[in-house]
């Protein structure tokens, strides 16, 4: 498979979902419809899915358009709040896009109907030869989204009994680019912590820091470490739940500066002949604007 991230507004990603099998394509949040149609139209797949990961505007708001453009999109959600959700999937559910087999995760906190989706390749053999997560604002590359519509406690299940047990090998791509931040506030609390320093000094170097993956995500992303002893000393909590309520709280409150993806959009521009460049500048995040 290939999956191309696609930037929209400041820091969203919409990605394209291609098998290269059967030529055929799915759109993982596709606000910004115009600029998916526009890095389609160059692949030449048929787009025939659109993956909706929750109802937030930044994600599920493009579906009114793209499906007034292409009528028979299938439109895989899990919330009544999305757009032209024609397509309610349950947790644990299988389709296929093309050969593309995928397992929709229903992964409630950041909203109700948060739905992460698991997507295998194979070969010839019926073997998965590559394995991706999409997850919205559920699990962030390097941290996690805010618990708007759950607590504390339905998000450590969401992260510790489903996606932290995906297998090691799974390429997480998260619904925004927050890397850098995130992993400023991971080095507030995991001081010492060997991989977040080493990540932080990629990432401040690169425009894109999607996808990591799992095993990556449990060395540095402080969400998935909360048994660490020097994590539960740092947070003053030991029982898990209280834990994470607490990092997410300090989260809320921690200012990071974070670079916008222009540098990716001139990336886009190189390679597919878009004019979607800004400036590059960095940016002072309010801490409202984390997603
Ligand atoms: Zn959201």
């Amino acid at each position: 498979m290939r999956i191309i991230p696609i930037p929209i507004f400041e820091h969203n990603y919409s990605y394209l979902i291609i098998d290269n099998k059967a030529n055929e394509a799915a759109a993982v949040d596709p606000a910004e419809p115009q600029k998916v149609l526009a890095v389609l139209a160059q692949t030449g797949a048929k787009l025939t899915s659109i993956l909706t990961t929750h109802h937030h505007q930044r994600h599920s708001s493009g579906n009114v358009e793209l499906v007034s453009e292409r009528p028979t999109l299938a439109v895989y959600g899990h919330d009544a709040r999305i757009p032209e959700l024609n397509y309610v999937c349950k947790h644990n559910e299988e389709f296929t896009v093309g050969t593309l087999r995928i397992r929709s995760l229903h992964t409630p906190s950041h909203t109700k109907g948060s739905v992460c989706y698991y997507v295998r390749d194979v070969n010839e053999m019926n073997e998965e030869i590559e394995r991706a997560v999409f997850t919205g604002d559920t699990l962030q590359n390097g941290g996690c989204g805010k618990f708007i519509e759950g607590d504390a406690k339905d998000m450590y299940n969401v992260l510790y009994n489903i996606l932290g047990q995906l297998p090691k090998d799974t390429k997480v791509y998260g619904g925004h680019e927050c890397m850098l931040t995130n992993l400023q506030f991971a080095n507030t609390i995991d001081t010492n912590n060997y991989f977040i320093q080493e990540k932080l000094k990629l990432s401040q170097s690169k425009n894109c820091n999607v996808p990591s993956t799992i095993e990556e995500e449990l060395k540095y992303n402080p969400y998935l470490r909360l048994s660490e002893p020097s994590i539960q000393n740092a947070l003053g909590k030991s029982n898990p739940h209280e834990a994470i309520h607490v990092l997410r709280e300090l989260n809320d409150n921690f200012i990071g500066k974070n670079i916008e993806i222009d540098g990716l959009n001139g990336l886009l521009e190189m390679n597919y002949g878009m004019n979607n460049r800004r400036e590059r500048r960095s940016k002072e995040l309010e801490p409202s604007s984390v997603p």
